[in-house]
C-alpha cells in the first residue's frame, strides 16, 4: 500500500494528499455512478497529449489510475465532483511517462548507489595520472584478499595505452579489474590475470574474444568481449544484499528522472541470469518495482551463472506486477571503438592496434544461419528480440534474421529491435518498416560520453557523421525508440538524450557538433521515448499518451522543453512521476 503523501509544493503553492487517491481507503465523489467522477484532477497546465490532431491541452481527470478524461477546463466539470481532488499545474508541463529502452538497472545501482563497498567508481574521462590516483584510493581500503573492480576507462582520455604494468605499481597484492566505457573491455593487473590462469599459452574465447598481447606474446592486462569472462569468473559473487539495495536504488534513481517504464536489456551479465530474474522477480511480487519493467534475457552473452538457456526456457514464472520477461538478447558484435569488435560492411579507418591487417572490418559473433534459427525460434514462441547490433554489418545481419523469421512465422506478435544501431547502411533503413522492426538508439552515447570521440577516430569523420542515422531512420519510416545504456554512460537522466537527439552537440550545447545531419525536433525526440516506444511494446492503447482510456502514466516536470533553448533541456527537473494513479516519486 502506498503510504499518504503529503504533498506540500512551495512551487505550486497548494497542498494535496496525492497518497490518496492511489489507495483503496480513498472515498470517492458522493455520486450514484462514482466512475463517471475523477478521484482526482490537474488543471492549468501544458499537457502534452502525444496526439497530433491535439497535441496541447490544459487539464486531466484520473479515476481507477486511468485517465478518465483529457481537455480543456469547461469539459472538465462534467468529471468534478464535490470530493475530487484539485491539483493546480500553475502552467507547468505534464508529458506522458517516459520509456528508457536500452537500460542496465543492476549494473547502475552496482556502480553508482555505494551499496558495494569494493566498487571503485573513476569519473569518465579522467587522464592516466588521475584515474590512478582514484584507483589508488580505492585499493587502500581493499583487505587482502578482495577484489577491486569499477571502471570506466577509455585510451583516448587514458592518453597512454592500458597495461598491467601500470596497474601493478598501484598493488601486486589485491587483483583488479576495471571496466572501460563501453562495457566491452576489461584492464586487469598481473595477479588478476594470474589468478584466472591467462598467460602467454591462452587462446581467446571464441565469441569475439581478444586477449590484448604484446611483441612478445605476453598479455597486456587488456581483454575484451569473452575474454573477460576469463577474469570476471574468478571474481567472487556479489552478495544478495547488495545487489537487492542496488536495484532499489537504481529503480528510485529513475523514477526521479521521470522514467515509468524500462528495458534491462541484458539481463544476466551482472550477477547471472537466474539471481537477475529472482531478484526482479521478488521486487515486483513486493510491489517495490513501480515501473513496467521487461527484462531481456541473455541468450548468446555472458552469464555468470551459466543459467541464460534456463531461465529463458522457465521465464513465464518470474512474470508478474509490472514485471516481464517476455524478450531475448542477441548479441551480433561488440563495439566501434578501439576493440573494433563491432562488424562494419567496410573496413575501420584505422589499424587495429595489435593486428597486423592493415584494414580490418570487425566480425559477427554468430553465423547468420545461427542467428536465423535463434530468431526464428523466438519470434515462434512470441519472445521480442533485441540485438547488440552496433555496426552497419550487423544491423544488417539483424535485418536479414527478421525477414527469414518474417518469411517463416509472418509479421511478428512482438515486435523485435535493433539495438544500438549505430550505423545503419542507407539500403537498410527501409527494411525496418516493412519488417515492423524497431530502430533502438542510444543518443546518450555520442556526448557526454568518450566513446563518440573514440568511434570517430576508429571508424573515419565520414561514417561518424552518419552514426546513429535517427532521422535518416525516422524519413525512412522505421519506428525509432532511444536508450540509455547506462551503465555504459555515467547518466541515466533521459534529459540528455532528448536534449543531444536534438542538438546532436555535447550536452549544454558546443561548437563541435556529431552527426547534425540527423538531429531531429523536440516533440519528435520526446515522441521516441513515448509513444513509439510504447508502440514497440505493443502498449500503444495503453501507454505512451494521454487521452481518455489510457493509464495514467505522466510525469509533472519544471520548464517546457519547447520554450527552452534545445541546450538547456538536460536541466529540466521531474517534480512529478505517476504510474497508473500512484504518485511514485515526488520532488
Ligand atoms: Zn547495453
Amino acid at each position: 500500500m502506498n503510504p499518504i503523501f503529503a504533498f506540500v509544493s512551495c512551487r505550486f503553492g497548494v497542498i494535496l494528499f496525492l497518497g490518496c487517491l492511489l489507495s483503496t481507503g480513498c472515498s470517492r465523489p458522493d455520486t450514484s455512478d462514482a466512475s463517471e467522477y475523477a478521484e482526482f484532477v490537474f488543471t492549468n497546465g501544458s499537457i502534452y497529449t502525444g496526439d497530433s490532431s491535439k497535441p496541447w491541452v490544459s487539464s486531466i481527470g484520473i479515476s481507477g489510475g486511468k485517465l478518465l478524461y483529457v481537455g480543456d477546463e469547461i469539459g472538465l466539470r462534467k468529471v468534478v465532483a464535490s470530493e475530487t481532488q484539485r491539483y493546480d499545474l500553475q502552467g507547468n508541463v505534464v508529458l506522458p511517462g517516459l520509456h528508457d529502452q536500452h537500460v542496465h538497472a543492476l549494473w547502475g545501482g552496482l556502480v553508482y548507489s555505494g551499496a558495494d563497498r569494493t566498487k571503485c567508481v573513476i569519473p569518465q574521462g579522467l587522464a592516466v595520472d588521475n584515474f590512478l590516483e582514484l584507483l589508488q584510493t580505492c585499493v587502500s581500503k581493499a583487505t587482502k584478499s578482495e577484489w577491486i573492480t569499477g571502471g570506466q576507462w577509455d585510451v583516448l582520455a587514458l592518453g597512454v595505452n592500458p597495461h598491467r604494468e601500470l596497474l601493478d605499481k598501484i598493488s601486486t597484492d589485491v587483483p583488479i579489474l576495471l571496466d572501460d566505457t563501453s562495457g566491452h573491455g576489461a584492464w586487469v593487473n598481473s595477479l588478476a590475470l594470474k589468478m584466472a590462469g591467462v598467460d602467454s599459452e591462452t587462446l581467446a574465447p571464441s565469441g569475439g574474444g581478444v586477449i590484448e598481447r604484446d611483441a612478445s606474446g605476453e598479455p597486456t592486462g587488456v581483454l575484451w568481449e569473452t575474454a573477460i569472462d576469463l577474469v570476471r569468473n574468478k571474481i567472487p559473487l556479489t552478495s544478495d544484499n547488495i545487489l537487492r539495495e542496488s536495484l532499489i536504488w537504481s529503480l528510485n534513481e529513475m523514477l526521479s528522472h521521470g522514467i515509468t517504464s524500462f528495458t534491462e536489456a541484458s539481463n544476466g551479465f551482472v550477477a547471472g541470469s537466474l539471481k537477475e530474474a529472482q531478484l526482479y522477480s521478488e521486487l515486483a511480487g513486493e510491489g517495490v518495482l513501480k515501473q513496467r519493467a521487461r527484462l531481456c534475457l541473455n541468450w548468446n552473452w555472458y552469464s555468470r551463472d551459466g543459467t541464460n538457456l534456463s531461465v529463458i526456457e522457465n521465464r513465464k514464472q518470474y512474470i508478474g506486477g509490472r514485471l516481464n520477461l517476455d524478450c531475448v538478447k542477441i548479441y551480433l558484435d561488440g563495439v566501434p571503438t578501439e576493440a573494433h569488435t563491432a562488424a562494419m560492411l567496410e573496413p575501420y579507418a584505422r589499424t587495429h592496434k595489435g593486428s597486423n591487417e592493415q584494414t580490418d572490418s570487425g566480425s559477427l559473433v554468430l553465423e547468420q544461419s545461427e542467428t536465423n534459427q535463434a530468431v526464428i525460434k523466438f519470434d515462434k514462441e512470441d519472445l521480442s528480440v533485441k540485438f547488440h547490433a552496433a555496426g552497419d554489418a550487423a544491423v544488417r545481419s539483424g535485418l536479414d534474421a527478421l525477414e527469414a523469421a518474417y518469411k517463416q512465422n509472418g509479421s511478428p506478435s512482438l515486435r523485435h529491435s535493433i539495438g544500438h544501431s549505430g550505423f545503419i547502411d542507407k539500403t537498410d533503413l527501409p527494411r525496418a518498416y516493412k519488417l515492423n522492426a524497431t530502430f533502438e538508439m542510444s543518443p546518450y552515447l555520442w556526448t557526454p560520453s568518450p566513446i563518440a570521440n573514440e568511434l570517430a577516430r576508429e571508424v573515419g569523420a565520414e561514417r561518424a557523421e552518419r552514426a546513429w542515422p535517427v532521422r535518416d531512420a525516422i524519413d525512412a519510416k522505421a519506428l525509432v525508440v532511444a536508450g540509455s545504456d547506462w551503465a555504459v554512460v555515467p547518466s541515466v537522466n533521459p534529459w540528455i538524450g532528448i536534449e543531444t537527439l536534438v542538438t546532436r552537440e555535447q550536452v549544454g550545447g558546443s561548437e563541435k557538433s556529431f552527426g547534425k545531419s540527423q538531429a531531429i525536433s523536440v516533440l519528435e525526440a520526446i515522441n521516441l521515448f513515448t509513444v513509439n516506444a510504447a508502440k514497440h511494446m505493443n502498449k500503444e492503447d495503453r501507454l505512451g499518451r494521454i487521452a481518455e482510456g489510457m493509464l495514467a502514466d505522466l510525469i509533472v516536470i519544471d520548464r517546457n522543453p519547447l520554450d527552452i533553448p534545445a541546450s538547456e533541456i538536460h536541466k529540466i527537473q521531474v517534480i512529478l512521476t505517476m504510474i497508473e494513479g500512484e504518485v511514485v516519486y515526488q520532488k
